[in-house]
């Protein structure tokens, strides 16, 4: 139907001129676009070129009879709507109009208000279908919207690289692109429909992505991502978040899958790189150091103390500091390379921390005292569970907590050591009341070589390799390490050991 919901347009087709042009005043003060015929002929003829929604049609005229007129109009538009004006008393004309499509009638003679009436009743009916006809073209057209945006969406999802799983709220996948299928080895035929498990080798992860699915999730940041790797030595680093409906419902779960297979490769090359050099380094280093003493020692002999004048011995002992440094950071590095290659924690054996705890407190408190700082060790009544773990690598862990804390306290501090049992693990923690940690770099500190540098800790020496020695150690033993800090307060750092897990589960 062409017509707006504004204009209609009737056609008043009548013999007499007084009806048509009466009728049309009426109806065009009304908002209708009126035509007018006084012939059947002359009507079919106009609407053969000019549509009306309406048809004012008198059934007596000379010519054309007013029904064959009337089925004229019905068979070329069952749309459009035909009132016919019957004479006096012809009710059987009316009704036999109404039999062959026309939609309301009126009789002649007829007062103004009556064409109203009627005509408006049946521009309302126009009105709504032409509503209807505009909402069901709405309709189509969102339809095909929706049809358009899928098929992109799921070009996007085929040429992705990445690989591509959805799964429902019964950790039954729905959704699969070909990365995915091509990742873990699956034929392109397989259907969907069957749970995760079915699909993905990895059980942890299986169990991760049907807990998104069922919404356990609620804090997406702190969805873990998940590293596995495939029988063919093949990398993935996955990452999962829930499917969230209009009403942030959870729908399911989608799963994305990187191969960091390269990654990995260049990572484990590097690091043995970095050993080897260390490793060359070490030697020749060690070597220049004990000559630098041995230098030191008998320009001390010959003038029989330091002369703080003296320039030659200064650059000596600055030398020699600086090979200590060197030295020591080589250490590092062949300890993290080592942790890297799962050696240190290999032969793990029974240990009691308390043990370890007590010799390293003693050791450092040295180093606190000339400091002017309390080291103090709390530990509890009942015997702390032994641990199954390399007693260098807790050693370690222990030593460069208690020995940061020492270092990044000012003078006269306090430093606490605290070790208890919680539930299935040992938890040990190393707080101070030093120059604390900005929250903006809390992550940062355990990456290597990673300082945190400002007014206070600028004079400090340092490798940056401290941190991520400890955390290399705690993962392979299994455990967890965390920290808090108030820039001014100082910090804790908490150390989870758990007491079952062998270095060997974990590595
Ligand atoms: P290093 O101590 O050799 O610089 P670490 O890896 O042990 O390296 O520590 C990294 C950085 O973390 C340090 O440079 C320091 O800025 C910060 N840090 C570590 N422990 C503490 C602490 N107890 N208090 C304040 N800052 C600390």
């Amino acid at each position: 139907m062409d017509n707006g919901l504004e204009t209609i347009r009737v056609l008043v087709v009548d013999d007499e001129q007084d009806i048509r042009e009466g009728s049309q005043r009426i109806l065009n003060r009304m908002g209708f676009q009126v035509l007018q015929a006084s012939r059947g002929e002359e009507a079919l003829a106009l609407l053969a070129n000019d549509r009306a929604a309406i048809v004012l049609l008198d059934l007596k005229m000379p010519g054309m009879d007013g029904m064959d007129v009337l089925k004229e109009i019905v068979t070329m538009d069952a749309t459009i709507l035909v009132i016919v004006i019957t004479g006096y008393a012809t009710v059987e004309t009316a009704i036999q109009a109404m039999k062959h499509g026309a939609y309301d009638f009126i009789s002649k003679p007829f007062e103004p208000d009556q064409l109203r009436i009627v005509v408006n009743r049946a521009a309302e009916k126009v009105r709504l279908a032409t509503e209807a006809i505009q909402l069901a073209r709405e309709r189509q057209r969102t339809l095909s919207d929706l049809d358009a945006e899928k098929s992109r969406t799921r070009s996007i999802l085929e040429f992705l690289p990445n690989g591509v799983v959805v799964t429902n709220t019964d950790g039954r996948v729905v959704l699969m692109n070909p990365a995915f299928l091509h990742y873990l080895g699956i034929s392109p035929e397989r259907a969907t429909g069957d749970l995760i498990d079915d699909y993905l080798p990895d059980k942890e992860l299986c169990r991760l992505v049907k807990e998104i699915s069922q919404g356990r999730h609620v804090d997406y940041e702190d969805i873990p991502t998940h590293e596995f790797v495939l029988e063919n030595g093949r990398y993935l680093l996955a990452r999962g978040q829930p499917v969230l409906g209009e009403r942030r419902e959870c729908l399911g779960a989608v799963l994305n899958l990187v191969d960091i297979t390269t990654m990995k490769v260049l990572d484990r090359l590097k690091s043995e790189f970095v050993a080897k050099v260390s490793h060359e380094l070490r030697s020749p280093l060690s070597t220049i150091h004990e000559q630098l003493a041995y230098v030191l020692n008998d320009m001390i002999a010959e003038t029989g103390q330091e002369d703080p004048k003296d320039v030659d011995k200064q650059i000596l002992v600055r030398a020699k500091e600086k090979t200590k440094g060197l030295i020591s950071m080589i250490g590092d590095l062949l300890d993290l390379s080592r942790i890297e290659e799962g050696i240190i924690c290999r032969e793990p054996r029974p240990v009691n921390p308390e043990e370890v705890l007590k010799n390293v407190v003693e050791y450092l408190n040295v180093q606190a005292s000339a400091k002017g700082q309390r080291l103090e060790l709390n530990i509890p009544q009942q015997p702390l569970p032994v641990l199954t773990a390399d007693p260098l690598a807790l050693e370690s862990i222990f030593g460069n907590l208690i020995t940061n804390a020492i270092n990044y306290t000012p003078e006269g501090g306090h430093i606490r050591v605290v070790a208890e049992t919680a539930g299935l693990n040992v938890r040990v923690t190393v707080a101070d009341d030093g120059f604390g940690i900005d929250a903006a770099y809390i992550d940062k500190i355990f990456e290597r070589f990673y300082r945190v540098k400002n007014d206070k800790t600028r004079f400090i020496t340092g490798t940056g390799l401290g941190l991520p020695i400890v955390k290399g150690l705690v993962d392979s033993l299994g455990g967890f390490i965390q920290v808090e800090s108030v820039p001014g307060e100082g910090s804790t750092f908490t150390v989870l050991l758990p007491v079952r897990a062998t270095a060997q589960d974990s590595v």
